[in-house]
């Protein structure tokens, strides 16, 4: 069954009437279609009674029509610059009464849908899309490991890039020239973290200059040519650590550890989560632990399922996520380190395999 029918089952049995899906990671998981995001209307439309069609800007069919999406046998139907594709949409599929619209959809297309179709309830296409993406297919997985390989072969070059004396951008520069060599087509972030900016968990980057036993925290990522996302973390110090903190890193080493170890098919996320945060907690370093211990990774970099206390879904063979716990003692330094794994029949799998004691440059 291809993506469009079982999302078509899927749209019935959720008594939404259809589906609009703008570019995004939506659209481009269903399709394979990774369109322009634009203020004209690209919109694929999947009714739950009906063939699935995709309304396309003129100027953007020779593009689709290169995608993977004209191999679906979905519809494609141009529109010219001066037509009204929001009517197009409306004129076909009637007046609904429920529409599911992409999360990512632009306001200012969700606002026109709602004029032309002034009747229908306008919920979140994600309540329908998420137990497909969360389950990734076995070429999903291989995408992801891929990803993981990748963004593993930058941190293996990332003692070679930290030096005191260098700023974290220098260092910056040089990871992310890395990502894109490593296979990446676009670097999504590079946190370079040093010495109390480790204590700042999405901190990336700035013109401090790395000095002698700062601990640096290096939180890394890039989308592959596949789509499919990387995201890894480790700890580096250039030269020997503070005491307090060769301390607390052990601590975080082995909850991470132990959370890896929790994972398998029937636990829920939040015990994944609690794995980490009790062994955390009752080494003293609870309060500094300021985050969940994790979110989904696929096409998009964070998506379901977040691994945070709450989160009561059961894991499944497919799911991918990241584990990572932090200790961020503020105006000191930090630490986290972070794998992504997936869930087997029988375990946890993680996609990064660098060492994760501490690595002293
Ligand atoms: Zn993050
Ligand atoms: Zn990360
Ligand atoms: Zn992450």
């Amino acid at each position: 069954m291809t993506r469009v029918a079982a999302l078509r089952e899927a749209t019935a049995a959720a008594g939404i009437d259809a589906l609009l899906l703008t570019p995004g990671p939506d659209l481009r998981y269903v399709t394979g279609y990774d369109a322009l995001p634009l203020e004209r209307l690209t919109c694929l439309v999947v009714p739950s009674a009906g063939e699935a069609f995709m309304v396309v800007p003129r100027l953007e069919l020779p593009a689709a029509e290169h995608s993977p999406a004209a191999r679906l046998g979905v519809e494609f139907l141009p529109w010219n610059e001066t037509d009204d594709p929001y009517s197009l949409v409306a004129g076909r599929i009637g007046q609904v009464a429920t529409v599911g619209l992409a999360d990512r959809m632009w306001a200012m297309q969700s606002l026109r849908f709602r004029s032309v179709l002034p009747g229908a309830e306008q919920v979140l296409a994600g309540s329908v899309l998420r137990e497909l993406r969360m389950r990734k297919s076995p070429a999903e997985v291989a995408a992801l490991r891929e990803a993981g390989a990748a963004i593993d072969a930058v941190h293996a070059q990332v003692p070679g890039f930290l030096k005191a004396g260098r700023t974290e951008r220098e260092v910056g520069k040089d990871i992310a020239e890395a990502i894109i060599a490593a296979g990446h087509v676009t670097v999504d972030f590079v946190i370079v973290g040093s010495g109390p900016n480790g204590a700042s968990p999405h901190h990336e980057l700035s013109d401090r200059v790395i000095q002698a036993g700062d601990p640096v925290v290096v939180d890394i990522g890039g989308q592959m040519p596949s789509g499919y996302c990387s995201d890894s973390t480790r700890v580096y110090s250039v030269g020997e650590p503070p005491a307090d903190f060769a301390a607390y890193y052990e601590v975080l080493r082995r909850a991470q550890d132990a959370a890896c170890e929790a994972v398998r098919p029937g636990v829920s996320c939040e015990s994944i989560d609690s794995a980490a945060r009790e062994m955390i907690a009752d080494a003293g370093y609870g309060e500094h632990f300021i985050h969940r211990t994790g979110h989904g990774i696929g096409l998009e970099t964070h998506e379901e399922p977040y691994i945070v206390s709450g989160n009561t879904e059961p894991l499944a063979p497919g799911f991918a996520f990241s584990v990572e716990p932090g200790i961020y003692l503020s105006g000191r330094h930090g630490a986290r380190i972070e794998d992504i794994l997936v869930c087997t029949e029988t375990g946890g799998e993680r996609l990064n395999d660098r060492p994760r004691d501490l690595v002293v440059v």
